[in-house]
């Protein structure tokens, strides 16, 4: 076989952190109080972020609510970075999951975004040292497809968390297995909130319900001060812009551009719908096609969230509202539909002035694969990171921001491959996602190689790209969605290079899944977590 040689895999490891709260490092001495605006889930980790790191050096935080706007209160699942913000708090799974209602979470199953044949659907893992054995045959195989050779490519027989999800099962090995596995949460959303709120007041963050109905201006531009309705002036030195798409400080008052992705991430809205929970609890999220967007399945313990995310260039409300209904057999029933308005894009700078914009109020790439509280995180943990730095000026401002726009952009253009690699002919927004061109020169340099047959981790690996996703992903994208020669056009391995026996890889896979339980059983005794767990990731 003359398949272009695999890539050598590197262990990347990750370490939880204690969680015993920071009081060393610098803290530039012009900032005594940070006052947070906006209290929903970007609002309340930012909190509990910048109060472990800085509460203990002496820096006051406050969170400022309005009585009068709601929170968004989607925003159900997450990536498996998640877990690292509650370990760093020192959160235990048992205390904070039942409380939000939470689930473990495997990855997620796209359906229906494919028509090519055998790759009509395909699940997106979280990866992890488990997958290490299997993971070079994966990467082999399919790079050995894509030259011509009838192999199995398909992720989906390559990885734990597949197996897991299919069974129902939680990622939680038991005690004796030797390999961790790596996950995410479904969790709801306004319960998450409520905890982060009633945890950051018990370590020393001071709140009040008020709504700000203006932001002052220092003469050189900073922002002074906010005037609000219930509690007058609020003075602080640094101000965390948490409103959501209102972007009230950043945007409104400092002005700060945005930059839209509606050329090439058509979905604007969203219209969502609870279900009851079954019998039977999932431990994936589900990311079906649909007509004119894709629907969103997510089990919670007493609930499945669903939504469905359109472009409303193709479709109306209505329409999405009626397709939704119809997908859940609710077309009768009297639950109100919510419907949301999504603005897709970031601005320019996060950090602008004295102020961080966290959260929708920074930018939203749409919810597919449920990026956007790895943002929240990550803002606020590389703006503490900057602040340790001691240096506050515009160097280390443009430093941050070059950062958070790499991982905006590579996370963009990961979604924007979903879109653009669909062979649905059913609809003009299918249709339209195919044949836009209005994609990245980045993403068109990573199609080119993967077409002529080439390994694309090096690309990955040496740009923006791997930022907002690892090669791994990369390579289950253009695989799951099927992008290889036709069936008819391949041939035989001829023997030249390894050849992988993929009854082995199942039985070895089926036999992992016996160290696991099902998702229901082990929510009803999550068990505590050992004081350090070191966590290996597989990238190149
Ligand atoms: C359809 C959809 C699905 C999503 N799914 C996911 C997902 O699966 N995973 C994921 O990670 N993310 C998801 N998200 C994103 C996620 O919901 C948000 O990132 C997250 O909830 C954070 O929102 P936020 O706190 O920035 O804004 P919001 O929840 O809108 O909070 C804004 C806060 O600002 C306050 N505020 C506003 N104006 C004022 C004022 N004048 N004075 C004082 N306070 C004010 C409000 O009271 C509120 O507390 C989804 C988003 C959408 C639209």
């Amino acid at each position: 076989m003359t398949a272009t040689v695999a890539p050598t895999a590197t262990v990347f490891n990750y370490t939880y952190q204690s969680a015993a709260p920071d009081s060393k490092g610098r803290v530039p001495p012009s900032i005594r109080k940070i006052a947070i605006v906006g209290g929903g889930t970007a609002g309340w980790m930012a909190a509990m972020i910048l109060a472990h790191k800085l509460g203990p050096r002496g820096v006051e935080i406050s969170v400022l609510e309005s009585p009068a706007v709601p929170i968004i209160g989607v925003g159900e699942g997450s990536t498996p970075w998640l877990r690292g913000f509650f370990d760093m708090l020192g959160i235990e799974e048992s205390e904070w999951m039942p409380q939000c209602n939470a689930t473990y979470k495997c990855g997620i199953s796209f359906r229906n975004w494919s028509t090519r044949p055998g790759f009509e659907s395909y699940f997106h893992p979280f990866a992890s040292m488990l997958d290490n054995l299997t993971l070079t045959q994966f990467v082999h195989n399919a790079q050995a497809r894509m030259n011509g050779y009838d192999v199995e490519a398909h992720p989906d027989k390559f990885f734990i968390s597949s197996y897991l999800a299919k069974n129902r099962m939680a990622p939680k090995p038991s005690r004796n297995f030797p390999f961790d596995v790596w996950y995410g949460y479904h969790f709801d959303a306004a319960l998450v909130g409520q905890f982060l709120h009633r945890k950051a007041v018990e370590r020393g963050v001071k709140y009040t319900a008020c709504h700000v109905t203006n932001v002052n201006l220092e003469e050189n531009g900073d922002v002074r001060s906010v005037t609000t309705k219930e509690a007058g002036e609020v003075e602080a030195d640094f101000f965390v812009d948490c409103t959501g798409f209102a972007g009230l400080v950043i945007q409104k008052a400092l002005g700060t551009p945005f930059v839209s992705f509606a050329d090439n991430l058509f979905n604007d809205s969203a219209v969502a719908m609870p279900t009851p929970m079954g019998d039977k609890m999932a431990s994936h999220t589900v990311s079906d096609a649909m007509r004119h967007g894709w629907c969103w399945e997510i089990p919670l313990t007493n609930r499945y969230g669903n939504g469905y995310v359109y472009s409303s260039a193709f479709c109306s409300a209505d329409e999405a509202e009626r397709e939704l209904r119809e997908r859940l057999g609710m077309l009768d029933s009297p639950e109100e539909a919510r419907h949301l308005k999504m603005r897709i894009g970031r601005v320019t700078k996060h950090w602008n002035r004295n102020c961080l914009a966290v959260g929708l109020s920074q930018g939203f790439i749409e919810p597919l694969e449920a990026t956007a509280l790895l943002f929240i995180q990550r803002t606020v943990q590389q703006f503490v990171d900057a602040l340790e730095e001691g240096d506050i000026g515009e160097a280390a401002r443009d430093r941050f921001n070059g950062k958070v726009n790499q991982h905006f952009e590579g996370t963009r253009d990961y979604i924007v491959t979903h879109y653009k690699t669909n062979t649905r002919k059913d609809t003009d927004y299918w249709r339209a996602n195919a044949e836009n061109t209005k994609i990245s020169d980045a993403l068109l340099e990573l199609y080119a190689i993967w077409m002529s047959g080439k390994s694309i981790a090096p690309e990955v690996g040496s740009q923006r790209l791997g930022k907002g996703y690892p090669i791994f992903s990369w390579f289950c994208i253009f695989a799951g969605m099927g992008i290889f020669p036709e069936k008819e056009r391949l041939r035989k391995p001829d023997g030249r290079g390894p050849s992988y026996s993929m009854a082995e890889i199942d039985n070895l896979l089926q036999r992992s899944l016996l160290n696991f339980r099902g998702q229901r059983e082990t929510l009803a005794n999550i068990p505590p977590k050992p004081r350090e767990e070191s966590l290996q990731i597989y990238f190149w």
